[in-house]
């Protein structure tokens, strides 16, 4: 009796269809040599759950600050040559010092003694380990993803980064809003109190063992959004083009992409009281020719639109500055940077959004910011009354699709219309 019911629980743990049991067994004697003849016989034993449900124990360990697998798992029987067994298992796939605080493990115990655990080394990649004939063996499973929309609609206050903070939304989905509306508003000036924002995201989630893979953010991707007030009207939809590219285009079905981004910063860091101070002098006039973005010494300053470094160097009030030359004789002109990125020198090319330098308080300069201008054939221009919208265009089938899915799009976002609204309220 002894013998099958270790068989039962070897192969029904094998197959991965175990629950966790709710008693311990009381006495099962275990030994390697009756496991090695389990494993040679499993195909003939019968299956029976019912009786390997009081046998398998399922235990969720969680780790706290400075604990180790082997401090965890030694209560299980486990100890330092499993330790070592489970790292020569694991190879290069989990370190074992990677834990993090706050991972949890789910630990099955035949009869108090480790039989297999199971871990994240991924959001969605389980690592499970199998002791076997006093060995350790490794499984890599991917569990299934499912996905959850989430529609948010925040009214903003001050600032767009507050109101998103305390409306709960999450960060990356802040972060994907910014860097596409980047391209067509300026965050600085044109984002009003009282301007509504709603957005419509996918998020992922394990469909099994979702607390493995709690301690990683899950995946999320903004599929829409909308932003209407006062100075703006906006919306933009995620879609995959004829080319399998996704991107966001506007309601026409022209790409959501300028040939120079209206806010060459990350948007989430602009100081919401910077448009309140005296100096520096804040939008485009006939003495100050720039623009002018509050954020914090150091936060990384983009390449409005691909181009080619004309020359990266101090040049006195303007302190360290950067000029770029795009096509169709445009420039853009960064000043008071802390510092450049690294390789930024004349000639070298530079794409839209990468990183050329940090935000500072060089040269004549009263407060930390960006000083950004525009030149068109050599004249500075307002970079606001820029418009330079994309050339592409979805055109017949694809502009049909694209309409048919935003049709779509409507319906979801009426539906769930009066569930998700939150007023944000920054100060
Ligand atoms: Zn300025």
């Amino acid at each position: 009796m002894t013998y099958k019911m270790i068989l039962v629980a070897f192969i029904v743990t094998a197959l991965g269809c175990s629950k966790p049991a709710t008693e311990i067994n009381k006495a099962v004697p275990f030994t390697s040599q009756q496991n090695v003849k389990a494993d040679q016989q499993q195909i003939q034993a019968p299956l029976n759950n019912q009786e390997n449900e009081q046998k398998l124990t399922a235990h969720i360990i969680e780790f706290k600050k400075g604990d180790t697998l082997t401090h965890l798992l030694r209560r299980f029987g486990f100890n330092a040559k499993d330790a070592i067994l489970v790292k020569r298992a694991l190879g290069d796939t989990f370190t074992l010092s990677k834990f993090s605080v706050g991972q949890r493990i789910k630990v099955m115990t035949l009869n108090n003694t480790i039989h297999s655990f199971t871990f994240s080394t991924a959001f969605n990649q389980h690592a499970r380990l199998i002791k076997h004939n006093q060995n350790w063996q490794v499984d890599i499973t991917q569990p299934q993803l499912a996905s959850r929309y989430q529609q948010k609609r925040i009214v903003i206050t001050t600032s767009l980064f507050l109101a998103s903070q305390r409306a709960k939304l999450p960060t990356d989905i802040i972060n994907q809003t910014i860097t596409a509306l980047s391209h067509l508003i300026d965050f600085q000036r044109q984002i009003k109190a009282g301007d509504t924002l709603t957005l419509y995201y996918k998020q992922m989630y394990l469909e099994s063992d979702a607390q493995l893979s709690h301690h990683h953010t899950p995946p999320r991707e903004l599929l829409y959004a909308a932003l209407s007030g006062v100075t703006n009207n906006i919306e933009i939809t995620r879609f995959k083009n004829a080319q399998e590219q996704q991107a966001f285009y506007l309601p026409d079905g022209r790409l959501a992409q300028s040939f120079l981004m209206k806010t060459p910063l990350n948007g989430a860091r602009l100081s919401s009281t910077f448009g309140k101070r005296k100096h520096p002098v804040l939008g485009y006039t006939r003495l100050h020719k720039g623009l002018d973005f509050g954020a914090p010494i150091g936060t990384p300053i983009m390449a409005a639109g691909d181009g080619t470094i004309q020359s990266a160097n101090w040049a006195g009030s303007f302190g360290n500055r950067i000029i770029i030359r795009h096509g169709q004789n445009y420039q853009t002109l960064y000043a008071h940077l802390k510092g450049f990125a690294k390789g930024m020198k004349k000639g070298v090319k530079v794409q839209q959004g990468q990183i050329i330098g940090y935000l500072g308080n060089t040269g004549l300069s009263q407060a930390r910011h960006l000083h950004y201008e525009v030149h068109k054939n050599g004249k500075a221009i307002n970079p606001l009354k820029l418009k330079q919208p994309s050339q592409s265009q979805l055109r017949g089938k694809q502009l049909a699709l694209f309409n048919q899915h935003r049709t779509y799009l409507a319906q979801q976002l009426t539906q769930h219309h009066n569930t998700e609204i939150q007023i944000a309220s920054a100060r």
